[in-house]
């Protein structure tokens, strides 16, 4: 793989950008693979990525029905934050966004990490006193947080109406870390680097059986055909109770989709990421100018990538006590994304009772920012057949043993 450099830029630019090579090979399967991954989004590409770079294991296919980041990777509203309340999602979300501030580098591919800083409203009393203590929470666990005052909080935010009749802005949880990135770029550098290491990414092609012997996982059957595998990682979000069907096992976790929505776009007005999960929206500026606007789940379990009408009335109503400016601006476009869902709205990274076979799943929501951190545990969990000290605590047999790990407060989304 040739480096991108400055150098290379120019180098190309000399030569009408001829010599540019595709950032990965469209492979076809081979007969059999150390490891085969299902599902290249991001915690797919990330699992494979750091099962070479931690491990030195690259015999490795990813599996994926329609096109590498197509699923919930390049669909969501890109916030990144560690701001969880319990341990084990501190330590796993904390290490994806240190991570998240190097990754460019990594991969050499840039992500686009905007560490612009991150609020999430207090606009009631019980949540001020909810944030309070997840800041608490925060600094013993290492990780930046702060809670913020009504005026820092318009200072940050010019644009926002603090003194709103039925939800004024009691403060804030900051994070001055938090931010976004470019959701594509994550995926795309992620699969240039496993192409790099001689990975195979298939697209196109769906895996619609697994196939075990002896308790143990063999191969899968595919569009195009038996694979073999030693091992198999399935990391397919909202698709995860099917294949975790084909293998032989249940999981509990549901299906929805969550939609979100684009403005037209307008000059720069907001250089922070603002959530306001009492009405419930989230809002950012795109490097394009565009108000990108996260909404919330379908109240029915369902397989659409849609958005719907009722959402963007819902979301905008929501919104525009809080920024009045946004009631004159036009809506560009709105999509869905089908979310994993766990009761505890935590995610299970796992093994399963199919030797040889490792969940990833239940991001749900909040899933795109966990990228490197799943990755890397997942990658540790399946080469080593044991999980590290990131996913010790994620496995799916917590829900038989009600050792639950509930965010459903920090997740920010109203479910
Ligand atoms: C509207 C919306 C907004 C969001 N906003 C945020 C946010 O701001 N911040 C945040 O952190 N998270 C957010 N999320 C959540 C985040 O997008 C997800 O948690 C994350 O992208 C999940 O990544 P993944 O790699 O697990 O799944 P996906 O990207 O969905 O990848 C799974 C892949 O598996 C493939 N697949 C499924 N079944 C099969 C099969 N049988 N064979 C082969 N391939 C298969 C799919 O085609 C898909 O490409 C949002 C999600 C949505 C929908």
């Amino acid at each position: 793989m040739r480096r991108y450099s400055a150098f290379a830029i120019a180098r190309e630019a000399l030569r009408n950008h001829l010599g540019w090579e595709k950032a990965w090979r469209d492979a076809q399967p081979k007969k059999h693979y150390d490891v085969i991954i299902v599902g290249a989004g991001g915690h797919g590409l990330a699992s494979a990525y750091y099962l070479g770079k931690n491990f030195g294991i690259t015999n490795v296919a990813i599996i994926e029905k329609g096109w590498l980041g197509g699923g919930n990777t390049g669909r969501n509203t890109t916030i990144i934050r560690s701001n969880y309340l319990q341990d084990p999602s501190a330590a796993i979300y904390e290490k994806a966004r240190s991570l998240y501030e190097t990754l460019s580098q990594d991969l050499n591919y840039n992500v686009m990490f905007s560490p612009r800083g991150l609020l999430m409203l207090a606009q009631t009393h019980h949540e001020a006193r909810g944030y309070l203590r997840t800041v608490h929470a925060n600094m013993l666990q290492g990780v930046a947080t702060e809670y913020i005052t009504p005026e820092r909080v318009k200072e940050l935010v010019p644009i926002i109406n603090i003194d709103g009749p039925r939800y004024p802005i009691l403060g804030a949880l900051y994070q001055a870390r938090g931010g976004t990135a470019r959701h594509d770029a994550v995926a795309w550098g992620y699969a240039r680097a496993c192409s790099a290491m001689g990975m195979d990414i298939i697209q196109q092609t769906e895996v619609k059986g697994v196939r075990s012997e002896a308790g143990r996982v063999t191969g899968v059957d595919t569009t195009k055909g038996f694979i073999g595998c030693g091992k198999l990682g399935i990391v397919v979000a909202g698709h995860s109770g099917q294949v975790a069907d084909m293998a032989g096992f249940r999981l509990p976790v549901e299906a929805v989709a969550l939609q979100a929505l684009v403005s037209e776009p307008i000059k720069p007005c907001m250089d922070v990421v603002v959530m306001a999960n009492t009405v419930h929206g989230y809002m950012s500026q795109s490097d394009k100018g565009e108000m990108v606007i996260g909404g919330g789940t379908d109240g029915f379990n369902n397989f659409t990538q849609r958005g719907s009408f009722h959402h963007i009335e819902e979301t905008l109503r929501a919104l525009v006590e809080t920024f009045p400016m946004i009631s004159r601006l036009k809506m560009l476009r709105q999509w869905g994304g089908i979310v994993d869902m766990t009761g505890d709205r935590s995610p299970i990274i796992s093994k399963t009772p199919l030797a040889g076979c490792f969940i990833n799943c239940g991001w749900g929501t909040g899933g795109f920012k966990a990228i490197p951190g799943s990755g890397w545990a997942m990658a540790e969990l399946m080469a080593k057949g044991e999980p590290g000290p990131l996913a010790a605590e994620f496995d799916m047999w917590r829900f038989k043993e009600g050792r639950f790990i509930d965010e459903s407060v920090a997740a920010g989304v109203a479910h």
